[in-house]
């Protein structure tokens, strides 16, 4: 989320070996309906980010179409959908809008597209509960936000940038008053043929994806990237959270899905290679975590200090809090495995340290 950047946009050494997977479609050229397969539409919508664009989908649904995805609450966008309405979809009903989840680019819009079309939302619950308990924007850090930065051994000159994570707001309407359910295994509601809600966690609390077995393709949103690692990360907000298991987890349980799938994903190419590309996310996250394992088996790390050490390029805007936000994402999980232990160090910075047994181990064998 949050911006539209915030969700996968932190540079990562995670780009995926293009051979490994097959892309059917190439890059349009304009944010037009590209029809993927009978049924199917595809929207490239631009958006005024580093992440120039979101891929939304259209589902026929009776004489009709069922939305996922909105876009981000930009003039442009809003534009594109005018044009649409005013020219290939004129006349056609919107049976639907499914945010995939609750970030801005996937529903900043939803409550123009169900306002002007009288369909309902659909959302898993923690999603859009999530979205309307998302801060304003934030002109003051909190202080409960700033006492996560300064615990994270976070510059000072950089904490103000991080606010700005909640900038996203800008791309958001508000939310629609009430939303239908999306539940997991469920048929998802309105749509021709049988597709099914599969739910994934870290990335977002309970993204939403949308699959069709008999017709081998999953909107997979923001839970299964083709080109850039989904961020995964520990924010101000629920500063605890350990979000690398629920990723791993979910990207697991792709592994039951047909690897000739076709999967349309919220940014990149469509593609097919579910189980590469699983394959390959598993082993970025690894390397992470054997990085941030690395670097606090040479002296007690802040969560910053960490972030350099897996982002260790010029990172612009919110892409630094991205980055500490992943980096802290990997320390719980090693905390959470007891490869690390942290404290407090004298001036309230959280130091994490490779534990004694991992640094003869892990610590040896890859630092
Ligand atoms: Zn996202």
């Amino acid at each position: 989320m949050m911006t539209a950047q915030h969700h996968c946009d932190v540079p990562a050494a995670a780009m995926a070996k293009p051979e490994a997977l097959v892309y059917p479609f190439r890059l349009p050229n304009t944010a037009s309906l590209i029809e993927i397969a009978p049924g199917i539409l595809w929207l490239r919508m631009p958006m005024p980010l580093t992440l120039n664009h979101i891929n939304l989908y259209l589902l026929a649904a009776g004489d009709g179409w069922l939305v996922v995805d909105t876009g981000p609450a930009t003039a442009e966008a809003i534009a594109v959908w005018a044009s649409l309405f005013d020219g290939p979809l004129a006349g056609r009903r919107i049976a639907g809008v499914v945010c995939t989840h609750f970030h801005a680019d996937h529903s900043g819009l939803a409550r123009m597209l169900c306002e002007r079309s009288g369909a309902p939302l659909l959302m898993t619950p923690r999603e859009y509960y999530w979205r309307l308990a998302w801060p304003g924007m934030l002109t003051e850090i909190p202080a409960e936000h700033a006492a996560f930065y300064h615990e994270s051994g976070y510059p000072a000159e950089l904490t103000r940038e991080a606010n700005g994570i909640f900038t996203s707001l800008a791309l958001v309407l508000p939310m629609p008053l009430s939303f239908r359910r999306l539940r997991e295994h469920e048929r998802v509601p309105h749509v021709d043929g049988d597709w099914r809600v599969l739910i994934g966690h870290g990335h977002s609390p309970e993204h939403a994806m949308l699959y069709c077995a008999s017709r081998s393709v999953l909107i997979s949103g923001d839970q299964l990237l083709p080109q850039i690692s989904t961020n995964i990360s520990v924010t101000a907000i629920d500063p605890s959270a350990e979000p690398l298991s629920e990723w791993l987890a979910s990207l697991e349980r792709l592994l039951a899905i047909p690897d000739e799938t076709l999967v349309l994903p919220a940014h990149g190419l469509p593609f097919r290679g579910i189980h590469a590309r699983v394959g390959q996310l598993r082993s970025h996250h690894e390397r992470e975590l054997r990085s941030a394992l690395a670097a606090c088996a040479r002296q007690p790390c802040s969560a910053y200090q960490v972030s350099k050490a897996l982002f260790p390029g010029p990172l612009k805007g919110i892409a630094h809090v991205l980055a500490l936000g992943e980096s802290l994402a990997h320390l719980h999980h090693l905390a959470r495995s007891g490869d690390v232990v942290s404290a407090l160090d004298g001036s309230g910075v959280r130091r994490f340290r490779a534990c004694r047994a991992t640094q003869l181990t892990k610590g040896e064998e890859h630092g």
